[in-house]
């Protein structure tokens, strides 16, 4: 009989998740509440992604090999490749970096984009769908006490307004750190997972510009990006700017220990001036501002401890924000999404795609790394 896996929240994980799936299900159906843009555009589901994304030099790696052809096709669609020690002006707390070739280099790209270079080919795979525009707004389950197993999905179109249920022979939650797969659980009867909250108070407040043209800019600036760490106790405000695609910069403050950034744009312009360095605000006031302000502040760390549930539902796994929602300081998530598809891939290797220990085994392999990124 045929095999089919369901992914809850095509983003990031959810795309990497079903990218293994579609080696050892007959379907593999991903699931999102939200439409598509058709272009690189910021979507409602992941509103983080109008702020800074720095992927680190593994997360591109892992990208690569779950989808070839993932880093020619962001260089060809515009995003820069940048040696962090040779090409970004950055204030450390010990002072400016020495400015000396990293041998390492990222890849800087809209988060938007990102997202559209994956997805764009996870479509071109045969046994993978991608269902848009419906919430999966339950979990169905069969079975009681230990011997619980997930068989599928209750969906409701965001268009028509109509519920059915989807039968399925693994659900996959990847829909991030609002995740509601603990209510779910809780409700078929089964405790969710133990959190660890760790919230240091941050912040982010982001704004887009466009950059000068060449010409404009002073012949001393030598750098493609800045990043100016704060001084704590004194100063907790660090600013960063990012050149993206388009010849595009994205600008963000982050503010710690409840300092927040402010969040309209006569109070992030005055905010710029008080860095550690005025670099960055001499920067933008040569260059156009092209959106608002956004802010975002759920950027606390929640590691969701699947690994030490009692009950594992057979038939039911979570991956990315969902389980380990990372302080974005830290530029983990995407890196770890794609690590996660991995580690993903060698339990169903080992223990096939319908294991009762599946669940058990995949949650306390995928903690290892996630206690350790
Ligand atoms: C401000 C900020 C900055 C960040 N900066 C970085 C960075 O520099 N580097 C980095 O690597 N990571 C960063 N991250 C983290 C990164 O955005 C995530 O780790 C990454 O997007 C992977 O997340 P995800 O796919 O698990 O969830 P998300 O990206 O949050 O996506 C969840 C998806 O699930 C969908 N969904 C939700 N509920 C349902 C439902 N019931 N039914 C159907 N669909 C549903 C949503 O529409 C969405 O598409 C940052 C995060 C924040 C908040």
């Amino acid at each position: 009989m045929a095999t089919r896996a369901i992914v809850v929240g095509g983003s990031l994980a959810g795309l990497c998740a079903g990218r293994v799936l579609g080696r050892f299900f007959d379907r593999v159906t991903v699931i999102d509440r939200d439409s598509y843009p058709a272009a690189a555009a910021d979507r409602t589901g992941v509103p983080q992604g109008r702020h800074v994304h720095a992927l680190l030099a593994r997360g591109r790696r892992e990208l690569e090999r779950l989808f070839p052809g993932f880093d020619p096709a962001m260089r060809q669609r515009g995003a820069l490749e940048i040696d962090f020690g040779w090409e970004v002006a950055a204030l450390r707390q010990f002072g400016w970096l020495p400015r000396e070739p990293s041998g390492i280099t990222s890849l800087f790209a809209s988060r938007a984009m990102l997202e559209t270079v994956v997805r764009d080919r996870l479509r071109t795979l045969p046994t993978v769908e991608l269902i848009e525009d419906t919430a999966v707004v339950d979990v169905v389950w069969s079975g009681v006490d230990g011997g619980r197993r997930a068989t599928g999905v209750r969906l409701r179109s965001a268009v028509a307004g109509t519920g059915r249920e989807l039968a399925a022979d693994l659900v996959v939650d990847a829909s991030g750190r609002q995740s509601r797969a603990p209510e779910w659980l809780r409700a078929a009867g089964v405790e969710p997972p133990a959190e660890t909250v760790v919230d240091s108070l941050c912040g982010y407040s982001t704004r887009w510009f466009k950059a000068p043209e060449p010409e404009r800019w002073p012949s001393e600036w030598w750098w493609k990006g800045i990043w100016i760490d704060p001084l704590l106790p004194a100063q907790r405000t660090a600013g960063v700017l990012f050149p993206v695609e388009g010849g595009r910069w994205i600008v963000t403050l982050a503010g710690i220990g409840g300092h927040y950034p402010p969040g309209d744009e006569a109070g992030f312009t005055a905010a710029l001036g008080t860095l550690r360095s005025p670099l960055l605000a001499e920067a933008v006031r040569l260059a156009k501002p092209i959106s608002p302000v956004y802010g975002n502040r759920a950027m606390a760390n929640r590691f969701r401890h699947y690994e030490r549930s009692a009950e594992h539902p057979a038939g039911f796994l979570a991956v990315g924000d969902s389980v380990c929602a990372f302080n974005p300081i830290y530029g983990q998530g995407m890196t770890s999404a794609a690590v996660c598809a991995r580690i993903l891939e060698d339990s169903l290797e080992r223990l096939g795609p319908t294991a009762r220990e599946l669940p058990r085994r995949f949650f306390r392999a995928q903690a290892r790394f996630l206690r350790d990124p």
